[in-house]
């Protein structure tokens, strides 16, 4: 505590009306372990110095974490630091025991419309050919890529119809309130819906990125099976698939797992 400057804790004015020079230590105030301040020439520093009294100096000082418990914790930390905003619905979506980080952390980005699509590059003086690369009969942004996009479409009424999930909307907008509804809870079945909707982004995306770049884009089909494997490893890494029934057990070629 005496090695702060006054200055820090009360400001120009209180310590210029104390008499200490402007960068004092609290030290100056307390002499042979007890306060020892000037007369009092402001009513500040009245209030101050009174408050001060009933402080009992010690030894040493000692570092307290004003925190709910009393105790350091990380998580106090980041609650101390962080700016506090209302909890999303998606994040059910995003985050979930299985999850594979790398499409979770894309899907973060989606659900918060920050993928640098060609109509946003657009409002950054982009000139170029703003036609979505997948089917060349739309505008790209993120309601035509997920999903209405008849590439992507395919796609994710094809892997849906794999997981026995039927009705999966084709439109980004009312992907949220469905997967909530539908994809929630900690089954097993919902757990291979989330992890399809991760990889069925991530990969079409993956696909549109390698289209812009020519770097060897994927058949649809091949396309397929790299989701169908990225969420099968995922469930036998887990060891996850068991409740599920035979269909879907024999669909997802599991049942070499058990
Ligand atoms: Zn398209």
């Amino acid at each position: 505590m005496n090695e702060k400057y006054l200055l820090e804790t009360f400001g120009h004015r209180i310590v210029h009306d104390s008499g200490f020079p402007l960068r004092s230590k609290l030290k100056v105030a307390i002499k042979n372990g007890e306060w020892n301040w000037p007369p009092a020439r402001s009513d500040a520093l009245v209030v101050i110095q009174s408050q001060l009294f009933e402080v009992e100096l010690g030894d040493t000082d000692l570092a307290i974490w004003n925190a709910k418990h009393g105790q350091y914790t990380c998580a106090d930390a980041w609650d101390k630091l962080r700016e506090v905003h209302p909890a999303v619905g998606w994040w059910e979506l995003v985050w979930f025991p299985s999850s594979i980080p790398k499409h979770s952390f894309f899907m973060w980005l989606v659900f918060q419309n920050a993928l640098v699509t060609k109509e946003r590059m657009c409002g950054w003086g982009y000139t170029g050919c703003t036609l979505c690369l997948l089917c060349r009969g739309a505008q790209e942004n993120r309601e035509h890529f997920f999903v209405r996009c008849r590439f992507s479409s395919r796609i994710w009424t094809n892997i849906m119809f794999e997981c026995s999930i039927p009705n999966a909307p084709l439109d980004w907008d009312a992907i949220e309130a469905w997967g909530l509804k539908v994809l929630r809870g900690r089954g097993v079945r919902a757990t291979l819906g989330r992890l399809c909707l991760g990889s069925t982004v991530y990969n079409i995306w993956k696909q549109r990125n390698a289209l812009l770049h020519n770097s060897s884009p994927k058949t649809e089909e091949s396309l397929m099976d790299c989701i169908r494997w990225e969420v099968r490893s995922r469930l036998v890494a887990n060891g996850q698939f068991k409740d599920l029934n035979h269909t879907l057990v024999f669909r997802w070629k599991l049942h070499s797992s058990f």
